[in-house]
């Protein structure tokens, strides 16, 4: 037995997303159904719909910044009950028993991989994962979360499952804290929360960004400065300076105007993944002072209830612009033009319009 879905999905790379129906298996004695109720538009969600990864499995359901009510629990389940407010991000399962999955760094599951909300193995009813751009999703109560947040904010929390905690991983890894330059490239959906959880985990925070337009926007998100990437003066006047920057950018660009900034020891994080590779870092800018370029795959399970958790404590929340189903594909479009402001948000009552 098995429940019918209702969804978006890609039926191919070039053609818009259009409403599709899926089953999601029926519970587990481990699994939680989730009715739906936000789903975050990640630019990952683009990159796979649009296959600019290879990759990409079609029909494409995606969806991983998912908020909603527990409708129904399996006779295992002991931590979530019918009616509380969860979210799922972006794993649904992993081996359990590796190293890393041990570690609860489930992200680097090393026997099968993550399995990803979308796009993944469906070891249950096999075929592949279908995403939050749906009413409803049946999870493994280990990879379900816990909201805290009030329900009126819910729309709001759903980007912290993927760009929350993406960012936070990474700041708390490399330390970003009091005493700590830290830079943030990009202010879209990833970099407006790295601004926000930099700022709150008490780090000097210095957005960098293309877009003029947002220097105003990245000051009340957090931002003790603001630097427009293009402009070489503003870029030079911050050499060696940085401890840490956290690089959100989704298409490729010029990593030695980065490296250049940091101070002896300092490391460049890669979380951006673009279609296409960067230019190959100057080697001399790295050995010179020691610096390192890094990169970072969201977060553990356990470090997202704890991120979960640290925004709730700060009262961090995405700034978020809600969109109905219907209009993913122009969503879309702005997304590849920066035109964020600064998570998209679908409102799933929608789908039953
Ligand atoms: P987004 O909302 O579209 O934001 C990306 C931002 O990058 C833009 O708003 C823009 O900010 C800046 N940008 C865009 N084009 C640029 C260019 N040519 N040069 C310099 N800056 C540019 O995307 P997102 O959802 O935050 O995702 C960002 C990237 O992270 C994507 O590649 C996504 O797939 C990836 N991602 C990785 C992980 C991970 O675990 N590593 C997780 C989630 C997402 P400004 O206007 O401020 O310049
Ligand atoms: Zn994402």
């Amino acid at each position: 037995m098995t429940s019918q879905a209702k969804a978006y999905a890609a039926q191919s790379a070039s053609t818009p997303l259009a409403p599709f129906s899926f089953e999601r298996r029926d519970l587990l004695p481990d699994d939680v159904s989730i009715d739906i109720l936000f789903c975050g538009v990640c630019h990952s969600d683009l990159h796979t719909a649009r296959s600019e990864w290879d990759g990409t499995i079609f029909p494409c359901v995606p969806g991983h910044e998912i908020v909603g009510r527990v409708s129904a629990v399996g006779d295992e389940v002991n931590n979530f009950a019918v009616g509380d407010l969860v979210g799922v991000g972006c794993m649904v399962d992993s081996c359990g028993h590796c190293p890393s999955c041990k570690e609860s760094e489930e992200q680097f599951c090393e026997t099968t991989g993550f399995v990803g909300t979308y796009n993944g193995p469906d070891n249950v009813l096999g075929g592949h994962t279908f995403g939050g751009y749906s009413d409803h999703i049946v999870v493994k109560q280990g990879f379900v979360l816990k909201i805290g947040h009030d329900e009126k904010d819910l729309a709001a929390v759903a980007p912290l499952l993927c760009a929350g905690i993406t960012t936070y991983s990474p700041l708390k890894h490399w330390g970003a804290g009091p005493g700590k330059k830290v830079g943030i490239v990009g202010i879209g959906g990833l970099g407006h929360m790295g601004i926000k959880i930099a700022a709150a985990m008490g780090a000097h925070v210095v957005a960098f960004t293309t877009s003029p337009a947002k220097i105003e926007d990245a000051k009340k998100l957090g931002a003790h400065e603001v630097i427009v990437s293009r402009n070489a003066d503003e870029m030079a006047a911050h050499a060696n300076s940085f401890d840490f920057i956290l690089d959100t950018v989704a298409a490729s660009h010029d990593l030695d105007a980065l490296t250049g900034l940091l101070k002896r020891d300092g490391t460049l994080t890669l979380v951006g993944v673009p279609e296409h590779a960067h230019p190959s870092p100057n080697v001399f800018n790295l050995v010179f002072k020691r610096r390192s370029i890094a990169g970072s795959l969201i977060g553990g399970i356990a470090e997202t209830q704890e991120m979960l958790d640290f925004c709730h404590q700060h009262g961090l929340v995405a700034d978020i612009e809600m969109i109905d189903m219907q209009e993913i594909e122009g969503a879309y479009d702005r997304m590849v033009k920066s035109d964020v402001k600064y998570r998209f948000v679908i409102d799933m009552a929608s789908l039953k319009a």
